[in-house]
Order: C-alpha cells, then structure tokens, then sequence
C-alpha cells in the first residue's frame, strides 16, 4: 500500500461495472483515483460510497470529447464503453466513438502525462470465432456491417491505436481482452445474459435463452476479472492478454443452474437468436498464467450464489 500512495490513477467508466470495482481496488491499494464518467450506461450509486473520501474524484465527462486532467497522472484505465448488446445496438455511433475517439484522446492524455495506459478491449474482438479456444494468436471472425461491428471494431481499433502509441511514442500501454464477466452491480435491465436470467428467475418469469441454448461463453467472476487486471497493468506485457475463466458452458445450462442455485419455479422460454451471436467463446488463459501468475479463484457457483444476493437484496430494496 504504501508502494502506491500519492500515486495518481484515471479510471474511465468509473460508474459502470467493472470501471467501480477497479476504483474499489485502487482505493483500497492506497492510489488516489480519478473517475470519470459520461453516466451513459453507468450509475452514479456505484461509486456514491467513495465521494467522501479524499482519495477520490469524479468528472462527469464524456471521453469522446478533449479530455482534461489537472496535476500528475501515473496511470490510467480505459473502461468507458457500453458493453452489454442491447446498449450498443442502441447507441451505435457514440459505442464507435469511445472506442476510437475517446480511445485516442486517453493515449493521448497518457502520453502528455508520461502515464502508463491500460485499454479494456474484449473477447469480441475474436467475432464468432472459428477455433476454439481463442488465444492471442487468432485474428478473429468479426462481422464489420452486422449490428454487432459498431463494438467490435471500435474495439479492435482500439487495440491497433494502442499499439501504435506503443511503437511509434514508446508509450507504455497494455490491453486486456477481457472475456464474459459477471457479479455485482451489473445493471438489472443491462440485458446481459445473466442478469436476464437471475432477474427473471428470482422475480418467478420465464428465462429467455436465445436460440436453442447451444451457444457457449465462458464467465469469470468479478474479483477475478479486477485482479487479473491489476497483475496485468503491474506486468511489463504490451500485447493483449485474454483475461477469463476457461470453464465453458452452454446457455441453456447457465439457465436451468440459475433455477436451480435461485429453488425458482420459473421456465425457460427460447427466442430468437440476435444477428451474429457468436457460438463459442472459451479463452486460452496460459499467457495469463505464465505472465501475471494469475488465473481465476472463483467458482461459479460461489460467484452466482454472490450475484443472486445481491439481486435479492435490490428487489427488496424497490
Ligand atoms: P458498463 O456499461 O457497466 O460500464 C461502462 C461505463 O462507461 C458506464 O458507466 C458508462 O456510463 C461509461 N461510458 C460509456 N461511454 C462513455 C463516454 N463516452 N465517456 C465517459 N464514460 C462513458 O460496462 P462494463 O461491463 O463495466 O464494461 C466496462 C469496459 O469493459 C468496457 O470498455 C467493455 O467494453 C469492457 N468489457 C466488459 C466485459 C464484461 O463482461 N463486463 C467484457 C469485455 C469487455
Ligand atoms: N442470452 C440469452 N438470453 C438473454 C440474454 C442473452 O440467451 O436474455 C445469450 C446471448 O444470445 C448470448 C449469451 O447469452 O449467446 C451471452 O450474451 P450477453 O449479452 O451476456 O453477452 P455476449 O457474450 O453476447 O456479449
């Protein structure tokens, strides 16, 4: 702790899932964070237990303008960006334009501070991939014109800028394709498939499983997924790194344990599956291994018993 204190850290997408975990930590490892937000897809409950804290502050601010930070900066993480589907089928251009322009003004800020940069790219960057499973290597299987490119390739440009800094400004970057990740905070109606499913089931509704359920992701729980981060930022690794849990499973079988881990009466109820949802998705975590000596702790069922709690909690809070 005492390593990071006064050191100073930009967490872009403070108020959305992953971005007020990674303040939670950087907080509790001593490092005064800046959060900055545009509150697009995120809340501000988040983050409202941190505002008394001297270590931290907030700009209400949206990256795809100049963005502006006071004072020393020793490190930033870019997380703004919508990440569910349903949030960037609804806003496409401003989803294109965190993932490019905002993107480019962060490396920008980053390298005007001599600050390290940590990007979150995402499994999608591999599309509908074609092996199986994805390790760094595979160049992906992405849709440009399907309704699922204004992410994808924002984010794959993301990673080509990001690289670019690194090669022709020597900045030092890094950049986590982080995988399915799941737990608190999650936004109830952020459509995702878990908080779907847990939602649904505790609330007695049918679950709607997309297609036949056949389709496979892999989820890593929260304190996973933050810590893994962390090693990466602390690594001295530029070239992207899939953060994730390798335990694949099918959505019908995410489902039917959701009904069972919440003892719910509800059934499953198949729709039709969205345009160019990927079949599988299962990550080579050995880089993660070898480099960060970090691999997940979690199980999943811990992980969902956590995130039905806290679903509980929410619905007997309303
Ligand atoms: P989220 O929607 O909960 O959080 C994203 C946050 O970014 C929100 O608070 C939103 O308001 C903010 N934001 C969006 N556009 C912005 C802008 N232009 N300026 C400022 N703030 C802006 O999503 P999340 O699940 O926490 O994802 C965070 C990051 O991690 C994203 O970059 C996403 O692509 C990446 N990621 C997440 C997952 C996952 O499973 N959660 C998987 C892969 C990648
Ligand atoms: N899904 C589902 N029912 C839902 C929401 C999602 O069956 O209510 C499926 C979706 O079609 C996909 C998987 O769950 O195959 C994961 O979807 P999510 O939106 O969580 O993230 P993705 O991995 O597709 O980005």
């Amino acid at each position: 702790m005492q390593e990071h204190k006064r050191k100073r850290i930009l967490i872009t997408g403070a108020a959305g899932f992953l971005g007020s975990h990674l303040c939670d930590r950087f907080i509790e490892e001593g490092f005064h964070v800046i959060g900055m937000d545009n509150l697009v897809t995120g809340d501000i409950k988040n983050i409202e237990h941190l505002f008394h804290l001297a270590q931290f502050e907030f700009y209400h601010h949206d990256v795809s303008k100049f963005v502006h930070v006071p004072g020393e900066l020793h490190y930033i993480l870019h997380f703004a960006s919508p990440a569910s589907p349903i949030d960037y089928l609804k806003i496409p251009i401003q989803t294109l334009k965190v993932g490019s322009l905002g993107t480019h003004n962060l490396l920008g800020l980053a390298k005007s501070k001599q600050a390290r940069i940590l990007v979150a790219s995402t499994s999608e960057v591999y599309g509908d991939p074609l092996v199986s499973p994805q390790n760094e290597e595979y160049w992906g299987n992405v849709n440009p014109v399907g309704p699922r490119g204004v992410y994808d390739e924002a984010k794959r440009f993301q990673e080509a800028m990001t690289m670019a800094y690194h090669n022709f400004h020597g900045l030092e970057t890094r950049i986590a394709r982080i995988f399915n990740t799941f737990g608190p905070r999650m936004r109830l109606h952020d459509g995702r498939a878990l908080p779907n499913f847990i939602s649904q089931a505790l609330q007695g509704k049918d679950l709607t499983v997309f297609g036949d359920g056949s389709q496979t992701r892999s989820f890593i729980y929260v304190s996973d997924q933050v810590e893994g981060i962390f090693k990466l930022l602390f690594s001295d690794y530029p070239l992207p790194v899939n953060i994730g849990n390798p335990e694949e499973m099918t959505l019908l079988a995410v489902a039917q344990e959701i009904i069972k881990l919440t003892q719910s009466q509800s059934s499953i109820r198949f729709e039709k599956l969205p345009v160019d949802d990927p079949k599988q998705r299962r990550p080579d975590i050995d880089k993660a291994i070898r480099l960060l000596n970090w691999k997940p702790q979690v199980s999943r069922k811990n992980g969902l018993e956590n995130t039905i709690n806290y679903y509980r909690n929410l619905f007997q809070e309303q």
